[in-house]
């Protein structure tokens, strides 16, 4: 079976209500509309996945955000799209789809003009556009493992520690303390 579309229900689209009310007063203000889409992965008969339901940069992620083209947005009321893997979802609480659907609205910045008034386009719509992650971490352990300091696994993970250490890792020290 190929991979599955589905509307959010009515929870889901609350959650997402929330997490730009609390934490995005920008695309509030915009009155941006993010659609939301459920996505499942594609299965064979056997029920074992063929290919997962969101990848990005080739390698499967638990949600994805886009902007919907000027062309599209002729005939469709929507700003930007969030599609998430219902899997990942499935096995998540409310304060985790929150931070997922955060992490997503995060990628979403709304443009702005010379007097700071939200910037859009002919057809009022507000411009957006897309950042990226201040960071991402990727790697392999075993490369972590043979080259300590000199792999960009350790390297990256390091440099996070040291900016934002305790504030992003408050559980740290009772880890460590337990592992001594
Ligand atoms: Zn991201």
């Amino acid at each position: 079976m190929p991979k599955t579309y589905s509307k959010p229900d009515s929870k889901e689209l609350e959650l997402l209500k929330l997490a730009i009310k609390n934490w995005h007063p920008d695309l509030e203000e915009a009155k941006a509309k993010i659609a939301l889409v459920m996505v499942g992965p594609a299965v064979n008969d056997a029920g074992d996945v063929t290919a997962p339901a969101i990848t990005g940069q080739g390698v499967a992620v638990a949600a994805r955000v886009g902007l919907v083209s000027p062309k599209r947005r002729v005939y469709m009321e929507y700003d930007a799209e969030i599609e998430i893997d219902e899997t990942v979802w499935a096995d998540f609480d409310a304060d985790k789809r929150l931070a997922l659907l955060d992490h997503e609205l995060e990628h979403v910045q709304v443009r702005r003009d010379r007097n700071n008034a939200i910037a859009r386009d002919d057809d009022l719509r507000p411009k957006l556009r897309l950042g990226a992650d201040d960071y991402m971490l990727t790697g392999f352990v075993a490369v972590a493992k043979r080259h300590g300091g000199n792999a960009l696994e350790v390297i990256s993970l390091r440099s996070l520690w040291d900016e934002y250490g305790q504030a992003l890792f408050p559980f740290a020290q009772k880890l460590k303390r337990r592992a001594g």
